[in-house]
């Protein structure tokens, strides 16, 4: 397997990296959508990330990896298993955590995967050949350029990635599966229009640029070429910077239950979110979700207005109205809010 570019080499980024940081902490936060320019390595964070978090445990032979110590979460083979073999070890092994491509194009088939009706009626048995959605049971999925993707097979991703479950449906055949996922989707605005519906539905939204200033752009183009000079050399450069994002990552997980949010930090969140107009209350749960996980990823034992500041804009950015008076950009907007609402 190609070794990935070290997520600790990636130079500037940072709302990127906080926001895939985020969502390996708390999947509940919801889905990424990456905004900006091409060329600018937007598959290279979430690889990177998937490639430094812990390798996973799975059930050997099971097509969506499922996790032999949660039985009950698991597909319906696993569960039965689990079930009929009470008490005894399951087989499994340690995994990467997958990153699945989802290719323009690609068929709902492909996606959801493929009711077999035939074979169901001659044999008697549910043929199924899981998908990319099988595949990306406890993982990422990246879809690149989604404004470009068909908007039901968006709004189908969109509803996967928040119930964690794929249910198909074909000629009243009927199998569901579990599809916990992170999704990441990139999309150019200039290159087609993003539904408002849309917008709301991912977690948070991030900007990525060309850098601007000549120091960053050199040392981006310097480590790339290292990179592609030798990957194995390169990546081992960055093998500790990468460990110690590692052990951020595992203890905020273990630490995020137990982060506490004030009542007058949920107030901010709030007031926030009133000003800057944003609609239904989506913007602030993700906000607070955002935050606490910000705060856990930092070690802190109660979210603070500084955790709110540093994921407003990811959280908020891509739920504002527009306004035809107003032509600066959401991000604009939101950093200006924050300053009048969430000063020390
Ligand atoms: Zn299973």
């Amino acid at each position: 397997m190609a070794v990935p570019f070290p997520f600790s080499a990636i130079v500037a980024q940072d709302e990127m990296k906080q926001a895939i940081l985020a969502t390996a902490v708390d999947p509940g936060i919801g889905g990424v959508l990456v905004l900006g320019d091409r060329g600018t390595g937007k598959s290279t964070a979430v690889r990177a990330l998937a490639a430094l978090l812990p390798r996973m445990r799975a059930r050997v032979g099971c097509p969506y990896s499922c996790d032999p110590a949660a039985p009950a979460a698991g597909c319906d083979i696993c569960h039965k298993e689990s079930l009929a073999n009470a008490g005894e070890k399951r087989r499994s092994h340690l995994i990467p955590v997958p990153v699945i491509d989802l290719p323009l194009g690609a068929t709902e088939d492909r996606v959801v995967g493929a009711l077999d009706l035939e074979r169901a009626l001659s044999q008697g048995v549910k043929a199924f050949e899981p998908g990319l959605l099988a595949r990306a049971n406890r993982g990422f999925l990246y879809v690149d350029e989604v404004n470009l993707l068909e908007d039901h097979l968006v709004d189908l991703l969109i509803d996967v990635a928040s119930s964690g479950e794929n249910l198909v449906e074909r000629d009243g055949l009927s199998l569901r599966h579990p599809a916990r996922f992170v999704l990441v989707g990139s999309g150019n605005p200039e290159e087609g229009e993003l539904r408002p519906q849309l917008l709301d539905r991912f977690g948070l939204s991030v900007e990525v640029r060309t850098p601007e200033d000549l120091a960053t752009r050199v040392e981006v183009v310097r480590r790339r070429d290292a990179y592609e000079q030798d990957p194995v050399a390169f990546a081992r450069t960055w093998l500790k910077e990468d460990a110690r994002i590692r052990r951020r990552i595992v203890a905020a997980r273990a630490q995020l239950s137990r982060v506490l949010i004030s009542d007058s930090v949920r107030d901010s969140a709030a007031r926030l979110c009133m000003a800057l107009g944003t609609d239904g209350l989506r913007g602030d749960l993700t906000l607070i979700r955002a935050a606490r996980a910000a705060a856990a990823l930092d070690g802190d034992a109660a979210v603070d207005r500084s955790h709110l500041r540093r994921v407003a804009a990811s959280a908020l950015r891509h739920r504002l109205r527009r306004n035809p008076l107003d032509d600066t950009g959401s991000s604009a907007r939101v950093q200006r809010v924050v300053a009048e609402q969430l000063a020390d």
